[in-house]
């Protein structure tokens, strides 16, 4: 199985987390995974190397149905599914608490992933903070963030 899910359960929120592919192989153990959720759902991204539009579309559908009963949360969104919110509106599913964003140093050409909490670390009122590089340069924002503007 190339999807690894783990599913947590709490009083009033299930916590699914999902690392590795999610493909055509993946709908089995999603549909399971998805059987019993609680008020809140809380995905975590954070594992996600690779999806395709089948993958996409397989969780489009699921989130497309609990989303009416449920209170979804994205969180630890890995790049892989920051570039998949780049291009499809997920606000309508949920809320992205948490994300990975691209880190550049144009002094050293350093590339870094930084995880950003939403509300915290990046609002409305607030722009993503830069990092000092290890070579002393400053690490900023290299990606688009246009899809946080429905979730902020
Ligand atoms: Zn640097």
């Amino acid at each position: 199985v190339e999807l690894d899910i783990q599913v947590r359960q709490a009083k009033g929120r299930t916590t699914v987390v999902l690392a590795g592919v999610i493909d055509e192989t993946s709908a089995e153990a999603l549909s399971a995974a998805f059987l019993r959720v609680e008020a809140i759902l809380e995905i975590n991204f954070r594992g996600i190397s690779r999806i395709n539009s089948y993958g996409i579309g397989l969780l489009m559908k699921h989130f497309g149905q609990l989303s009416r009963s449920h209170r979804i949360e994205f969180v630890e969104c890995s790049a892989t599914i920051v570039d998949q919110f780049q291009m499809l509106d997920f606000s309508m599913y949920g809320r992205i608490g948490s994300f990975f964003i691209r880190y550049y140093c144009a002094r050293c050409g350093a590339e870094e992933d930084r995880l950003l909490q939403v509300g915290e670390d990046i609002s409305a009122e607030k722009a993503p903070p830069d990092f000092v590089c290890d070579c002393g340069g400053r690490l900023e924002v290299d990606e688009a963030l246009d899809f946080l503007a429905e979730h902020l």
